[in-house]
């Protein structure tokens, strides 16, 4: 599952990577309550999310011409529960959450949420029901408050004050020279690399949406602020279907369920548990490797990354 990879191999990755920049970019802005551009069918009504399933039924796509990413892929994600998607750098895995936001929609197959095929309901009403919380937590020109508040806009400032508090946030926030009407950016307030990820949480969190995608960061935190964004983290999930991109062990392990993914194929589902049972599983191999690797995990630019502590 893990592969070496090759310099010659990295070099053709650069391209795809820039694009991938740019559809980041989007995600960001198009997770906001703003009108999507993109057309709504004639039939579309609003997605009602009860106990939060999601199904991927027989999912295919591709990017472009003779390029596969995603094969006949199905599994559910439970309501309330967690899900974690594992497999190598160039798996799929991003991919499975950006056509569950409808930034693109599937060559073949379906995805429904409480048996809503997405492709029927209105784009707005469906990235109303989710919250996306990335690997690099992006904060916008503005005050702290302002940058919780972009989660959802109508919220108030007890709402964002008690967010900012579930999230671990609402401390270091108070230290800051002007509190939670500190600007950030050059001039404002100087945060680290876990107090940026917290307030993206806390905006998750106002967002009060019944699905959470994550995107766990694997690096650029310090042992205290990993702490402290695995404790937001667990707050966020209670409840809600999470559906985590797992870089962590320790979130693979406890995941109510394990989706392995492969070139785009789904090889191996289930428990951490079930998929240990098999010492020659996928799974099982990915499992040890990491084991002996301690925390070194593969991320997307297929670096393995350290624990390094944030400038
Ligand atoms: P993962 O998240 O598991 O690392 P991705 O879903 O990001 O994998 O990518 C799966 C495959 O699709 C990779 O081969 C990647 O290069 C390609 N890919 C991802 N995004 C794009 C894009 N916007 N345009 C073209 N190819 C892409
Ligand atoms: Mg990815």
């Amino acid at each position: 599952l893990l592969l070496a990879y090759d310099p010659a191999r990295r070099l053709a990755r650069t391209q795809v990577g820039l694009e991938r920049a740019l559809v980041n970019a989007r995600m960001i802005y198009e997770i906001l309550d703003t009108e999507p551009r993109q057309e709504d069918t004639p039939d579309a009504g609003a997605l009602k999310v009860g106990k939060g399933d999601i199904r991927f039924e027989a999912v295919s796509f591709s990017y472009g011409p003779d390029m596969p990413v995603l094969h006949e892929v199905s599994f559910t994600a439970a309501g309330g529960k967690t899900t974690a998607i594992v497999g190598a750098s160039g798996a799929g895995k991003s991919t499975l959450i950006a056509l569950l936001q409808r930034f693109y929609d599937v060559d073949g197959g379906r995805i429904e949420i409480d048996g809503q095929d997405i492709a029927h309901v209105t784009k707005r009403s469906l990235r109303q029901s989710i919250a996306y919380v990335s690997q690099h937590p992006y904060l916008f020109e503005g005050t702290i408050a302002d940058n919780i508040r972009y989660g959802r806009a109508g919220a108030t400032d007890d709402e964002i004050r008690l967010a900012a508090e579930q999230a671990f946030a609402d401390e270091f926030i108070r230290q800051q020279p002007d509190g939670y009407d500190t600007p950030v950016g050059e001039s404002g307030a100087s945060l680290s690399g876990g107090q940026r990820q917290r307030i993206s949480i806390a905006r998750a969190l106002v967002r009060k949406a019944p699905i959470l995608l994550l995107d766990e960061a694997t690096s650029a935190l310090d042992n205290e602020s990993e702490a402290r964004v695995q404790a937001a983290l667990s707050t966020v999930m209670q409840g809600r279907t999470t559906i985590v991109i797992a870089h962590r062990l320790s979130t693979v392990v406890s995941a109510d369920h394990i989706v392995v993914l492969d070139q785009g194929r789904l090889v191996e589902q289930g428990t951490h548990a079930d998929l240990m049972a098999d010492p020659n599983s996928v799974y099982a191999r990915f499992h040890n490797l990491h084991d002996e690797a301690g925390l070194g995990l593969v991320d997307d630019t297929g670096e393995t990354k350290k624990e390094e502590p944030q400038r």
